[in-house]
C-alpha cells in the first residue's frame, strides 16, 4: 500500500504491534523444553548449513543440530575440501554445541546441486540419477575422507553421522564398511575418535520407508527427509512451480509412510527424527507428535512456534489428532482439521 489512508495506517500499525508482541512471546519460549501438558518430551533441533548458523539455532532454543548439510563445504569451488578443512568445520560446530548432539549428513549433491570438482554426467532425470549416497559410494576415497573428518571431530563433541538418499539396506552396509575402514585407519594412526559414533539413515526414498524394518538393524536411528520423500512418493518435482499445488506433505501416502518408519524404529528400540520442512510446519506438529516422532529438526526461526504448539497440548490429544488425521482421505481435509485443532487450543495466532 504505497499511500495508505488514515484507517489503513492505523490497521497496519496495530498489526505491526501485535506481530512484535507475538515474536517477543515466542522468544521467551526458547528456554523451555518441548514438553506436552502431560509430560511427554520431544527434542527440537535445528537444521544448519554452515558454522555461522549455530548462533541462531542456540538462541532459538534448539536442543541440538538435527541436520548439518555439509554440501556447502563443497559447493562453489574447483577443489574438494580436504580432511583438515572438514575436520575444523565439524569440530567448530560440535564445540559450539557444547555436548548437545550434532547430526552431520554426509555429502548430498546431485539432483539440483552440482559441485565443480566432480564432472556431473548429463542426466535426463537428475533427481533419479547420480546423487546423495550413490555419489559417495562411487567415490569411496572422497567419502572416506569425509568420514575420517567426522570421526576425528567426534572426539570433540556429541557427533552423529547420517547417510542421505538411501534406497535399500545394501547401500547402508556398504557405507558402514567404509566407515569401519576409516576407523581402522584412524586407530592405526593413534587419532582419537568416538568408537560408538551413531549412524543414521535418511528415509527420503519411498523404498527405504517401506523397507524400514530391513534397514533398522543396520542403523542407530532414522531421519525422515520429507522434502524428498514427498517428491518421490507423489511423483512431484519439489522445485517445479507449475505443479507445486500437488506437492502435499500431508497426503495420506506420506503420513502412512511416516507412521511406518516411526513404528518400525520403536520396535527396534531406535528413534526417528524428521528433518524435512514438514517438521517446522504448524499444521503437521500435532500429527507428528501423536505418531510418536522423537525429534523435530527445522529452521531455527520455526523452533519457538513449534515449541509453543507442543507445550499447549497433551500427548493423549495429539494421539487422537494423529489417529483422525490418518483416517482422512485428502491432504486438504487433514490440514483443515489440523488448523481447527490449533484454533481450539488457542495457538492459531502463532
Ligand atoms: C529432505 O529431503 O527432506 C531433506 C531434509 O534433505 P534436503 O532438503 O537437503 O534434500
Ligand atoms: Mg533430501
Amino acid at each position: 500500500v504505497t499511500e495508505p489512508d488514515k484507517n489503513q495506517l492505523k490497521y497496519y500499525l496495530l498489526r505491526q504491534k501485535q506481530f512484535a508482541e507475538q515474536q517477543n512471546e515466542l522468544k521467551e519460549l526458547a528456554a523451555f523444553p518441548a514438553v506436552t501438558t502431560d509430560g511427554h518430551q520431544v527434542a527440537i533441533a535445528a537444521n544448519i548449513g554452515v558454522v555461522e548458523d549455530v548462533g541462531g539455532a542456540l538462541e532459538s532454543g534448539s536442543d541440538g543440530i538435527g541436520l548439518y548439510r555439509t554440501e556447502f563445504l563443497y559447493i562453489g569451488r574447483e577443489d574438494l575440501p580436504d580432511e583438515r578443512e572438514q575436520f575444523e568445520a565439524y569440530k567448530a560446530v560440535a564445540q559450539k554445541l557444547n555436548g548437545k548432539p550434532v547430526i552431520i549428513r554426509t555429502l548430498d549433491i546431485g539432483g539440483d546441486k552440482e559441485i565443480e570438482s566432480f564432472a556431473h554426467p548429463e542426466e535426463a532425470n537428475p533427481f533419479l540419477g547420480w546423487r546423495g549416497i550413490r555419489i559417495s559410494l562411487s567415490k569411496p576415497n572422497v567419502f572416506k575422507t569425509q568420514l575420517r573428518a567426522i570421526l576425528r571431530a567426534s572426539a570433540f563433541g556429541n557427533i552423529l553421522v547420517m547417510y542421505p538418499m538411501i534406497s535399500g539396506v545394501e547401500e547402508v552396509r556398504q557405507a558402514n564398511n567404509i566407515l569401519v575402514a576409516a576407523k581402522t585407519e584412524l586407530r592405526a594412526e593413534g587419532q582419537p575418535f568416538d568408537d560408538n559414533l551413531k549412524v543414521g539413515v535418511m528415509i527420503e526414498v519411498p523404498s527405504a520407508a517401506v523397507t524400514a524394518d530391513i534397514i533398522a538393524p543396520a542403523a542407530d536411528f532414522f531421519s525422515i527427509g520429507t522434502n524428498d520423500l514427498c517428491q518421490y512418493t507423489l511423483a512431484v518435482d519439489r522445485i517445479n512451480e507449475k505443479i507445486s499445488d500437488l506437492y502435499q506433505p500431508l497426503h495420506p501416502a506420506i503420513l502412512r509412510l511416516i507412521k511406518n518408519v516411526i513404528d518400525v524404529s520403536h520396535q527396534h528400540g531406535k528413534k526417528t527424527t524428521i528433518c524435512g520442512e514438514l517438521a517446522g510446519d504448524p499444521a503437521a506438529t500435532l500429527i507428528l507428535l501423536g505418531l510418536g516422532l522423537d525429534e523435530f529438526s527445522m529452521s531455527s526461526s520455526s523452533i519457538p512456534q513449534i515449541k509453543k504448539i507442543i507445550r499447549s497440548v497433551s500427548m493423549q490429544k495429539a494421539r487422537e489428532v494423529a489417529e483422525r488425521a490418518l483416517a482422512m482421505q485428502t491432504p486438504r481435509q487433514t490440514s483443515e482439521y489440523a488448523v481447527d485443532v490449533l484454533r481450539d487450543l488457542g495457538v492459531i495466532g502463532v
